[in-house]
């Protein structure tokens, strides 16, 4: 199977790959208080690269380091080769494919469908930040474990 085909299969098992991140992200949040005493710095290098591997595999990421595939149906924004965080745009053509790579999907019309198979799958109607470019390269494992840990800790209403 080449990348683009698992990064397809990816969307399709949408759902599995929802309910497996859902759990792998209950237990980096718990384990916030290691992560800290080993060091967020110390461990950004070895889990972006870890990150890298997995996740380039199964989504062909681009390690933006803020990722949104919870509320993109599994299919990476950053594919768009217009990397629009809130697709798609007016250019999609009539068998759903990209305007600039006709050979390939339109990564937003993956995204609806696999949104359409998830627990969490109305996220894709929020409305996403625009990118961040000074995260580029970082983990967004860490991220996420630093954030939620840290909202958790913050007294009512000042998580942010
Ligand atoms: S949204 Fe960002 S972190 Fe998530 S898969 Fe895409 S490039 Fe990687």
């Amino acid at each position: 199977m080449g990348m683009y085909a698992v990064r397809l299969w990816s969307v399709r098992h949408s759902r599995l790959l929802e309910s497996f991140y859902q759990g792998f992200e209950r237990i980096i949040v718990r384990l916030d208080p290691l992560w800290k005493r080993i060091g967020y710095e110390r461990l950004e290098q070895p889990v972006a690269a870890v990150e890298r591997q997995v996740k380039g595999l199964l989504f062909d990421c681009q390690m933006c380091g803020q990722c949104a595939l919870s509320s993109t149906g599994m299919s990476c924004p950053m594919n768009c080769p217009k990397n629009l965080r809130n697709g798609p745009c007016g250019g999609v053509r009539a068998n759903g494919h990209c305007e600039v790579k006709p050979e390939m999907k339109c990564v937003w019309v993956k995204a609806w469908e696999g949104s359409q198979q998830m627990l969490e799958g109305k996220a894709i109607l929020d409305v996403q930040k625009p990118v961040d470019n000074t995260l580029k390269g970082h983990s967004s494992w860490l991220r996420v474990a630093r954030e939620k840990a840290g909202a958790r800790a913050q007294p009512e209403g000042r998580a942010s």
